[in-house]
């Protein structure tokens, strides 16, 4: 699936921001990464999802539905990603 940007990613590819020992791809950003969690309450909000209830096809259709939305949660996402990297030195 390529329907993000890349990722400017580590080596390893694991997401550097939480402690899921996740390679950081598009699912993790969007629907796993504990890091933006208050972030992806409002996306669930706003496209009346209950991911914790939804297949990961199933929930990609459902944020690309609402691209506002999906707009918002990556802002935010992508800021807070980029301030903690800034913090750790990456
Ligand atoms: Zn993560």
């Amino acid at each position: 699936m390529h329907y993000l940007p890349r990722f400017a990613v580590d080596k390893d590819g694991l997401c550097q921001v939480c402690a899921q020992n996740k390679v950081e791809d598009e699912a993790h950003f969007l629907f796993e990464c504990g890091t933006y969690a208050i972030f992806r309450d409002k996306l669930e909000i706003a496209t009346n999802c209950n991911f914790a209830n939804m297949t990961t096809p199933d929930k990609f259709r459902a944020v690309f539905e609402h691209p506002y939305s999906l707009g918002r949660f990556m802002k935010s996402a992508f800021q807070k990603r980029k301030a903690l990297r800034q913090i750790m030195g990456k």
